[in-house]
């Protein structure tokens, strides 16, 4: 095993790296727009992240991201656990049989144990923090609280703890569709960085590998990190929809294809070949692994497999429901989202095909 890292060790790594990415969004936005972006850590004891926005509506953004050091700690013994467990005797068995069409190694083989962990952990820390970014790019705060004309702070948790009584009516639907749409923006940035930083360098057909083996790790965290923030379950699907957060297995589901179809596009921008189909099924095998070692190591399932695993839209009608109150609140709030964005990736702004409205208005 590689030598494991102290908690002291986790925090400075993932302060180094966080300081980082936030002056490099300082100095490539921030600062063209007269705003501000700080960092800050908390040390409650509870996996959790927020973002605040002191925002006045029609200035400059003014914005922070506030991590706790707990949320590093499990995230990082998350990747360890994770590597460790994929390579025992019935997760192999399972990949043999389960996934028998398109198996893929448990773990990538272009990176050793030791960088198998440390890249996953990075993945699942930056997803974190562009998931709150997600929030302030788009002044989630405003449109949660439509506040106009007043400086408000505006706070977005993970992990609504301090709510008495959950989310109900119009403040649900919106800030469910904000957390969809946060999730986007933040799976956009972290395959486009990946991109950045292993596929352009050179034409390398390795680069394409290793490209691929650090979108199988993202969506390995992922499948973590959503179950971790739904404290430790799955999550209530029903409609009318309550709570302020998304299904964990909704989240994997509606964000699987952005990842294959946006890696896709980016592997053929570069000048690489892959088929699609063998994307996919990456995919897919990294999102049930990560949803099996959640629910089977860390907690134990009460969902079946079959129904933890990627399915498709298609293949989950009780989805419908729960869609249909999703697109008319986006649709309704998307020329607000539009009009605050003022940087991003085109990408990273949630478009909810033609498909997935048929699938979700089509009974
Ligand atoms: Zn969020």
């Amino acid at each position: 095993m590689p030598p494991k890292l102290t908690d002291l060790e986790i925090y400075e790594f993932a302060q180094n790296v966080l300081s980082r990415i936030t002056e490099k969004l300082s100095e490539t936005y921030y600062k063209n727009l007269n705003g501000s972006l700080t960092l800050g850590w908390s040390e409650e004891p509870q996996f959790n992240a927020w973002a605040e926005s002191h925002t006045i509506p029609g200035q400059a953004p003014n914005h922070k991201i506030i991590l706790n050091y707990e949320l590093v700690r499990q995230l990082y013994r998350d990747a360890e656990g994770f590597c460790a467990y994929v390579q025992t005797e019935p997760v192999l068995n399972l990949i043999k049989n389960a996934f028998k069409n398109h198996p893929h190694d448990c773990l990538p083989r272009c990176f050793t144990l030791e960088s198998c962990i440390k890249n996953m952990f990075l993945s699942a820390l930056t997803w974190v923090y562009y998931h709150e970014l997600g929030h302030l790019m788009q002044e989630h705060g405003m449109v949660r609280n439509n506040v106009v004309g007043s400086a408000t702070k505006n706070t977005i948790g993970e992990i609504d703890s301090h709510a008495k009584i959950p989310l109900t009516g119009r403040a649900a639907l919106i800030s469910h569709a904000t957390e969809l749409a946060a999730d986007f923006e933040a799976t956009t940035l972290c395959v486009f960085s990946s991109a950045l930083h292993f596929l352009k360098e050179s034409s390398d057909l390795c680069d394409a590998e290793v490209f691929t083996g650090n979108i199988y790790l993202l969506t390995c965290s992922l499948a973590c990190i959503f179950y971790r923030f739904n404290g430790g379950t799955a999550g209530a699907m029903g409609t009318p929809i309550t709570g302020s957060h998304p299904s964990a297995i909704y989240r994997i589901e509606i964000i699987a294809p952005h990842i294959y179809e946006l890696a896709d596009r980016l592997l053929k921008e570069n000048g690489f070949e892959m088929t699609n189909g063998r994307l996919i099924s990456v995919v897919k095998q990294a999102a049930d692994l990560g949803s099996l070692y959640y629910n089977y190591s860390i907690t134990s399932a009460s969902e079946k497999t079959i129904d933890l695993f990627i399915k498709g839209f298609t293949n989950r009608p009780e989805f419908k429901p729960y869609s249909r109150e999703i697109v008319n609140i986006w649709d309704e709030i998307y020329p607000t989202i539009v009009a605050s964005r003022r940087f991003g990736i085109d990408a990273g702004l949630m478009q909810l095909t033609d498909a997935f409205r048929q699938f979700s208005f089509n009974e």
